[in-house]
């Protein structure tokens, strides 16, 4: 008697204190990150879970995501003797013009370079290679300014028309012997596309996929299409490493930052940077930093190349055509231009998804 009001009295209590365990279990979230150098700079996937969730699906997600990363890193890098870039431009030297038969993702990248170069009047084009072999930038800040006349000669083998996708029998040609490619504008965002995509597939909600500061963004952070918040973004400050210039607030979108203050070298005061006008030669002076949101990595990646070439005026221009022209409506693509005096220009959607900005 006496015990069974004393239940009656706490039982509410003990429903209340497991009801609350479990919700405060559940709501918790695991966190996996890993890190790792490739594609030249430092990867890093982090994946959240919920708390209960084994943690080995989470470990496996990640992994399977680098090795997703490092299979695009083999087929893409034209300083791996083996990929397939290097067999097109080993082929292109030998005074061969193909056609040679390549993966889908190589012609995916090709696909998408060529779209950007006709939309940005060849600002982004991937056929600079033989300019960059000039230039010969290092991430150590070494470097030496090449001869006037050994770019202008280079320069005839720069134009993005020289290279045939044909994208039905997937084979690849190129036009003109001695025709190089570099897809460093374009297979790092691809990559983070790819890995994004295999951590998708295997079930992954929340995490995000950094390689040297080309992001997507899964889902909410925490998981859950609602329970989260977006994931803050923070966009460095392009000439102060510890500073920030704005914080964005994305889910399932991708961020991609060019600037002038990756790999560069200083010769009698003047910055040579590694993102190269395709009409001159020379290191592009029209913006100091480029960042670009879309949904897509790849895209983000070409644009913010292409856009740092053509300066903020011409740049946002070129946003707004992708805007459309996607079909995806206006926003698909927003745009943060630090200019060449620093001044910031940014497309008008870009403020409903920044926190701050000083
Ligand atoms: P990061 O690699 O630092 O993220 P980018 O995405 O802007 O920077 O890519 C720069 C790289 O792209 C260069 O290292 C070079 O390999 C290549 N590149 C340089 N200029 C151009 C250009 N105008 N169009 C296409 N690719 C370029
Ligand atoms: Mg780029």
């Amino acid at each position: 008697m006496k015990l069974k009001s004393i239940l009656k009295y706490i039982l509410p209590f003990i429903v209340v204190a497991v009801l609350f365990s479990v919700w405060y279990f559940k709501r918790r979230t695991v966190t996996v990150t890993d890190t790792r150098l490739m594609l030249g700079t430092v990867v890093e996937i982090t994946v959240m879970g919920e708390a209960g969730e084994r943690r080995d699906i989470l470990y496996e997600a990640v992994e399977s995501a680098f090795l997703k990363i490092a299979e695009i890193e083999t087929i893409a890098d034209r300083h791996t003797a083996k990929s397939e870039i290097s067999k097109l431009n080993r082929m292109a030297k030998e005074g061969e013009l193909g056609p040679i038969p390549v993966s889908d993702e190589i012609i995916e990248m090709l696909d998408l370079s060529r779209i950007v170069s006709e939309r940005s009047d060849g600002a982004f084009d991937i056929t600079v290679a033989p300019i960059i072999d000039l230039w010969d930038f290092s991430s150590d800040g070494k470097g030496r300014v090449p001869d006037e006349d050994e770019i202008r000669k280079r320069l005839k083998l720069v134009d993005y028309r020289n290279v045939a996708v044909e994208k039905g029998t997937k084979e690849v040609s190129f036009r003109k012997t001695g025709t190089r490619l570099d897809l460093g504008g374009i297979a790092k965002g691809y990559a983070v596309d790819e890995a994004a995509e295999v951590l998708r597939k295997l079930g992954i909600k929340s995490g995000v996929v950094n390689a040297g500061g080309d992001i997507a963004v899964i889902g909410y952070k925490g998981g859950g299409k609602k329970g989260g918040d977006p994931w803050r973004i923070g966009i460095q400050d392009p000439r102060n490493p510890k500073g920030l210039i704005a914080v964005l607030r994305l889910n399932d979108a991708s961020v991609v930052t060019s600037g002038d203050y990756e790999r560069y070298f200083i010769e009698n005061g003047k910055r040579y940077h590694h993102i190269i006008d395709p009409k001159t030669g020379y290191p592009s002076d029209s913006s100091i930093s480029v960042t670009v949101v879309a949904k897509n990595t790849a895209l983000a990646d070409a644009l913010a190349t292409a856009i740092f070439v053509l300066g903020p005026e011409r740049g946002l221009r070129l946003v707004k055509d992708f805007a459309e022209k996607t079909g995806d409506g206006e926003n698909s693509v927003e745009a943060l231009i630090v200019g060449p005096k620093g001044k910031l220009f940014k497309t008008e959607g870009l403020s409903k998804i920044m926190e701050y900005l000083d």
